[in-house]
């Protein structure tokens, strides 16, 4: 399913393609989050232009609501957000162990065989297992579905690192069994059963990491994730445990860091230590709280440099200095906001809250990390 076009030369980045139900997409690539079966203020004509290959959702919210059964009666979730290209969908591990996290929320119960969690919507309890997870990812219809793993926050001594790790490796062999008895019905009826991808743990432990890398790649999963509290909002030591994993990832299988923090530079960091897949909330954020990417993508002997004037390469609309100014956010982007906009305009959209300014800037902060995404691919 998974097709390496080229090894960088240069580090130890790489493109590819992963075939699909809908369709394939190339790699390395960016998954903007649909959590809740949407992109803030996109619809998918939007996405398509911008040039998303791949969204993201998040099985937990879809099964809290509308319900899986609801979108399955639909039929499934490529008919229901009207986006006929791939989509991947999270287990919800992480959401589970998350939703417990909020002030003045009951805090999830973590045993082995599954997570209880109240809903954030009217604080129900539920019970999720592994089993539970990939019946509701079947039913949504993803092309590619996640593992159910235990998320390992940083505060984790290593004792309970060690443990939630093992309970990650057991809800592995779970979560591929049900998927093993489920794609079997699925083949028995002439379709084709999702791919699906086992999830790494470990905490900040070294030991633990490299132990999680070694029994997770040694089940028969499609592709391969880095998950945990750590991974991409921590970029230093997101990059310290891709290289203690490095070498037990097979080559030829993809990998895909879960989250990745705001700066432009994570991403080019991840992409250039052999990431082929992740997603980061971020672009869409930013662009929402007024803070658009600007800058210059060069592509340069060791890789890709972004020249900016503005700190961080963010240009904050708010800013009075862009009352009167002709210029579109970024005068080299090619994204419909900056081909038609100026930054006056803008400017006055974020200061009166229309809500045109979510999708003209949402547009532009997704259409820059795409953008960088093709520099890297043409400079692997
Ligand atoms: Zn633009």
């Amino acid at each position: 399913m998974f097709k390496i076009i080229k090894n960088s030369e240069k580090s130890d980045g790489r493109i590819g393609e992963l075939e699909t139900n809908h369709g394939k997409f190339n790699t390395p690539v960016f998954m903007p989050p649909g959590t809740r079966a949407a992109v803030k203020a996109m619809g998918p004509e939007d996405l398509e232009d911008i040039g998303i290959e791949i969204l993201l959702v998040n099985a937990l919210h879809l099964y809290l609501q509308p319900s899986e059964s609801v979108i399955s009666g639909i039929g499934g979730i490529h008919k229901f957000m009207a986006w006929q290209k791939p989509v991947l969908s999270d287990s919800g591990g992480f959401q589970a162990w998350s939703f417990g996290k909020k002030e003045g929320k009951k805090l999830s119960v973590i045993a082995d065989e599954g997570i209880k969690f109240y809903s954030p919507l009217d604080g129900s309890s539920h019970f999720i297992t592994p089993e539970k997870s990939i019946e509701i990812q079947y039913k949504l219809g993803a092309d590619i579905i996640m593992a159910f793993d235990e998320c390992s926050p940083d505060t984790n001594d290593r004792e309970y690192a060690e443990k939630s790790m093992v309970r990650t490796h057991r809800w592995a062999v779970r979560s591929l069994k049900k998927h093993q008895e489920l794609s079997k019905k699925r083949e028995d009826k002439g379709k084709t059963p999702p791919l699906i991808f086992g999830i790494i743990q470990g905490g900040i432990f070294k030991d633990l990491r490299e132990e999680s890398a070694k029994f997770i790649t040694s089940l028969p999963f499609d592709g391969f994730a880095l998950g945990g509290e750590t991974i991409g909002y921590n970029i230093p030591r997101t990059l310290e445990i891709l290289a203690w994993i490095k070498n037990y990832l097979p080559k030829d299988s993809p990998r895909y860091t879960m989250g990745l923090g705001a700066s432009l530079y994570d991403i080019i960091e991840v992409v250039k230590r052999g990431v082929d897949m992740f997603d980061c909330v971020a672009p869409a954020r930013l662009a929402r709280h007024g803070s658009l990417y600007n800058g210059k993508i060069r592509l340069e002997k060791g890789g890709v440099a972004i020249e900016s004037e503005f700190p961080d390469k963010i240009l904050k609309i708010n800013n009075s200095c862009f009352r009167n100014d002709p210029l579109p956010i970024d005068e080299e982007c090619d994204c419909s906001t900056c081909r038609n906009f100026s930054r006056a305009y803008l400017r006055h959209l974020y200061a009166s809250k229309e809500s045109l300014y979510l999708k003209l800037a949402t547009i532009h902060n997704l259409r820059f990390v795409r953008r960088l995404i093709e520099a890297l691919r043409e400079n692997a």
